[in-house]
């Protein structure tokens, strides 16, 4: 052999070995014991149906299940979520074959049965309940188009979706098929945009409009991309994890003819990423869509530092990007879902520095009222109460989230991933409060000044302390020279003529808190 030969045979000993190699850590690559790809678990009540028809997205969405007899050969219900399935009036129970399937049918705690079986709590109103808690309605200026952020729109396309979950903020009109969006709704609403040229972004949701007539779909596509001052397009949508057969190759190639186009997916817990989903949501990234998620804090479901970091890892391994973690809107049926606020703020700790920056969503409320969403972050959070948040938006607007009155405290001794959380050695610190191992945290040199017997030591008359930064007044070098300490009256006193320490008692700013609060 000469030496190009010897190139040419390691070139194709190499591509050889390439192509057997299958990369085990890709979760869309995953096998099961018969060396075809894995499948998650089927309900015993479909045990007969051939693949072929169990991977076809119609037949999931014309064999949904949503009265109690069914739901009753599926799972083991409960008293409670018998009165949940037998309430008047409740929210549109449907769920697909596949979503159900992964219930486990003994477990009235499973996070994923709780996001769609009813329970009789859902019937309750709480302080502050709204029909329309995000004042979607009052933005719209033609059905289904929500204009309330100056350069982008919420486009509702149909209010359908593959199953519905109990907390959905849209449950007004979500469901209800009197209530849906037709072609000609689609055309005003395409007619609105082409006169707003400031809409340069339009997020399709409703429903869901993965689940309308694949035609029909692609029509609404077109409409937009013909539309010159719209530059990106994104689906909201939770039919890859309700039915990720949906995600197949023809609806892949379809929607990369709209391009740039992006998804953000709607996933709550890690036992909702199954392989189905890992493999649909690669044939999305490979079809050149950035794929994001969000989340609904959910009590009883997610509300759990290690539960989150869980997901947030499996959702980064899967190339979906976390995007927002939303605090539960105020909206019917969502009362027992409810979390304190501080909930999402432990969680967004619990990642921060802990975790890759990737795997790190923003923590929003959607402000009641209809202010947009609001980062939970210090320069957006004007005050707190005990049972009220005030908040303002970009724009300057002020609203308060009502904090929910009951909470059952997420139970760590009942949860496996709190049970098997590893501790991260010499992180203590703020996290170690929140836990409950200390109560307190001590400056540095605190203990040896107690632990001298000077118990009425303090930092404060300890003058050594403060001289470095200069705090005070104190001149830097000057180290040792008393400081001058001021009494709240000195202070005022020692203030210019004209200058008020503090905005006096009924100010309007002051007046308006109170309100609020
Ligand atoms: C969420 C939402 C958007 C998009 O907001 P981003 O923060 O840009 O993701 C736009 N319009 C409405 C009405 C929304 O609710
Ligand atoms: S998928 Fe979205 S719109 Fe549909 S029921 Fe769930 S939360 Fe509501």
């Amino acid at each position: 052999m000469d030496a190009t030969e010897i190139l040419k045979s390691n070139a194709a000993a190499v591509a050889a070995a390439d192509a057997a190699w299958v990369n085990p850590r890709d979760p869309a690559k995953a096998l099961g014991a018969d060396g075809l790809p894995l499948r998650s678990r089927r309900a015993p009540k479909w045990k007969d149906i051939p693949n072929e028809q169990w991977d076809d997205w119609r037949w999931q969405l014309s064999n949904r299940v949503n009265t109690l007899e069914e739901i009753g050969e599926i799972l083991e219900l409960t008293d409670d979520e018998r009165e949940g399935l037998s309430a008047e009036g409740k929210f549109r129970v449907d769920i697909t074959p596949y979503f159900v399937s992964l219930i486990d049918p003994k477990d009235p705690n499973d996070p994923i049965r709780r996001q769609v079986i009813p329970v009789g709590s859902e019937q309750q109103a709480f302080t502050a309940m709204m029909e329309d808690s995000l004042g979607e309605d009052r933005h719209s200026p033609v059905p289904g188009l929500v204009h309330r952020y100056p350069d982008r729109v919420l486009m509702l396309v149909t209010t359908q979706c593959a199953s519905y979950c109990r907390y959905c903020t849209r449950s007004r009109i979500v469901g209800d098929p009197t209530q849906n969006f037709n072609s000609k709704d689609h055309e005003a609403q395409l007619d609105y945009l082409r006169r707003t040229p400031q809409v340069r972004d339009v997020l399709i949701s409703g429903g869901d409009g993965l689940t309308l007539a694949p035609k029909l779909f692609e029509k609404i596509l077109r409409g937009l991309r013909d539309i010159p001052h719209i530059e990106i397009i994104r689906i909201g949508s939770r039919v890859p994890v309700f039915m990720p057969q949906r995600i197949d190759d023809e609806l892949c190639e379809m929607m990369a003819k709209y391009h740039p186009l992006w998804m953000n997916l709607h996933f709550n817990h890690a036992q909702e990423i199954t392989p189905e989903v890992s493999r649909a949501v690669d044939k999305l990234t490979r079809a050149g869509i950035p794929v994001g998620n969000q989340s609904v804090l959910l009590a009883g479901v997610n509300d759990c530092v290690h539960i989150m970091r869980k997901l947030v890892h499996k959702l980064v391994e899967n190339r979906i990007r976390p995007y927002y973690i939303y605090q539960c809107d105020l909206v019917e049926g969502s009362g027992h879902f409810r979390t304190p606020v501080g909930k999402g703020l432990e969680i967004i700790e619990g990642l921060r520095g802990h975790t890759s920056g990737y795997a790190v969503p923003t923590f929003v409320i959607d402000s009641p009222g209809g202010g947009g969403k609001i980062p939970v972050m210090p320069n957006y959070l004007i005050s707190y109460s005990d049972h009220k948040v005030v908040l303002r938006n970009y724009e300057g607007y002020i609203s308060t989230y009502e904090e929910p009155e009951y909470y059952t405290r997420h139970d760590a001794s009942k949860c496996v991933d709190c049970r098997g959380a590893r501790p991260e050695p010499g992180q203590e610190g703020v996290f170690g409060l929140l836990a409950g191992h200390e109560m307190w945290i001590e400056p540095k040199g605190h203990a040896e000044i107690h632990s001298r017997g000077n118990t009425e030591a303090h930092r404060l008359q300890d003058p050594s302390k403060w001289q470095p930064l200069g705090i005070g007044g104190a001149v830097e070098g000057s180290v040792g020279a008393p400081l001058k300490v001021l009494t709240a009256s000195a202070a005022a006193q020692d203030l210019p003529s004209g200058t008020e320490e503090r905005p006096r008692e009924g100010e309007p700013t002051a007046a308006a808190h109170g309100e609020l609060l």
